[in-house]
């Protein structure tokens, strides 16, 4: 099966993926509408949500036929990750495993058409790798609730139409028990996003500000106080979908793969010195033991085994994959060698080791709930969240 259907991705990808220099600018809303209307193709053609059942307009697939589509989309350019990553990899997820009917019916069609994107509005200032320690507020008023607070780091944000939201809904309990996932729209009176620059000049990361925002209680997604276990739902998600590159762009082809750095390597003529040869063999087994690892997480998935905090393993890997291949860009090219793709790839490379989780609280969670190792101490679990010190 997934053979005949990566052959027919293959050959509608040869047909109608765009050249290089017919995608728009990286950042614009120009490239954002583009994506919108190439994953609007992607549906139509049966390719958007391959493993997503078919009553919310997925095809109702396993997830080696889903890994089928992004391992081929990985030979283009195409702008689809950059901007749905985080809806089809986290947002779409989340409320397809833990959402009402309803909140399954309405959102997740529009997502997989690319009619709506999505962001993740997790991380404050005061609250990231300890992420129980948030303090936006949402109060519960009649049949709403009202919120108020601060995001950083929201990826997206700038031309989302929702973000699934984690707020503080009950300071009284201690941190991981008084908190709620919500669906939040963006566009609304109420929210405002500022751009962040990072080190390449983007601008994808923002500060998002809620000042009285008012959401329907049928926007809570996994029960008030349910938070808690929703995001770890979420991150165990995200964690997966890095580790299989779901819904990341050219990633087989790009200036830091295995490929595309021994080709760099070979036309400068280091192939022949026996050290450079062997960092080259230390990145191609990196790069082999994350895919097999990839590999092995997808055929458990399928086989219906959850595969739970291991999927952090898989997240650590790519992570450092992409760690090794810049430093080793760095290291056999030289400045002189590197042109605008490399450059700016290198100063992207530490973005997975960051975000989603810091390698040290993968390590943690691989301690800790993979190896069974003893869990770090915390001396806040049974502190009501309004008696902690604030930051
Ligand atoms: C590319 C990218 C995209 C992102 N997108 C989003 C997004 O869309 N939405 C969102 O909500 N967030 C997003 N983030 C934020 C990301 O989730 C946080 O940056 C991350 O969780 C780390 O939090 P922090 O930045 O507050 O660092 P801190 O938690 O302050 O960590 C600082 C350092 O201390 C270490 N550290 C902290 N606690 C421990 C511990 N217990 N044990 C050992 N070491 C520890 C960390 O590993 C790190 O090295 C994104 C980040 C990046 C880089």
């Amino acid at each position: 099966m997934t053979t005949a259907l990566s052959e027919e991705i293959r050959a509608w990808l040869a047909a109608n993926a765009p050249g290089r220099d017919e995608v728009p600018a990286p950042g614009t809303p120009e490239f954002v509408a583009f994506a919108q209307a190439f994953l609007g193709r992607v549906y139509d053609a049966g390719f958007s949500g391959i493993s997503w059942p078919v009553e919310y307009g997925g095809r109702g697939l396993g997830q080696p036929e889903e890994k089928a589509f992004w391992s081929e989309a990985a030979a283009y350019d195409l702008p689809l990750g950059a901007v749905f990553g985080i809806g089809l990899g986290m947002c779409g997820p989340i409320v397809r495993e833990l959402g009402t009917e309803e909140q399954k019916q309405r959102y997740l069609r529009p997502l997989l058409q690319g009619r709506e994107v999505w962001c993740q509005l997790f991380s404050e200032p005061a609250a990231g790798s300890d992420l129980a320690a948030l303090r936006t507020r949402a109060v519960s008023d009649g049949d709403d609730f009202v919120i108020t607070g601060q995001k950083v780091w929201t990826t997206g944000a700038h031309y989302c139409d929702f973000g699934i939201l984690l707020a503080r809904t009950d300071p009284d309990v201690p941190k991981h028990r008084g908190l709620t996932m919500f669906i939040v729209p963006m566009r609304e009176q109420g929210v405002t996003v500022r751009p962040l620059r990072d080190m390449t000049g983007a601008s994808d990361f923002n500060e998002v500000f809620f000042d009285g925002l008012r959401v329907p209680a049928s926007a809570v997604v996994g029960g008030v106080g349910g938070g808690w276990n929703a995001a770890r739902t979420l991150l165990v998600l995200e964690r997966l979908a890095v580790s299989a590159g779901l819904g990341v762009d050219n990633a087989a082809e790009g200036p830091l793969s295995f490929g595309g750095l021994a080709g760099r390597v070979r036309a400068r003529g280091l192939l022949d010195s026996p050290i450079v040869a062997d960092q080259l063999v230390d990145l191609y087994l990196a790069a082999r033991a994350a895919d097999l690892t990839d590999e092995k997480l997808a055929q458990e998935i399928d086989a219906g085994i959850d595969p739970g905090s291991r999927g952090s393993i898989g997240k650590l890997l790519k992570a450092r994959l992409n760690c090794v291949a810049a430093d080793l860009a760095v290291d056999l090219l030289g400045d002189a060698d590197l042109d605008e793709d490399l450059r700016h790839d290198i100063l992207q490379s530490r973005k997975l080791a960051i975000g989603g989780g810091t390698d040290e609280i993968q390590l943690t969670i691989i301690g800790e709930r993979v190896l069974g190792l003893p869990r770090e101490p915390q001396a806040d679990l049974a502190v009501p969240f309004r008696d902690l010190p604030a930051n």
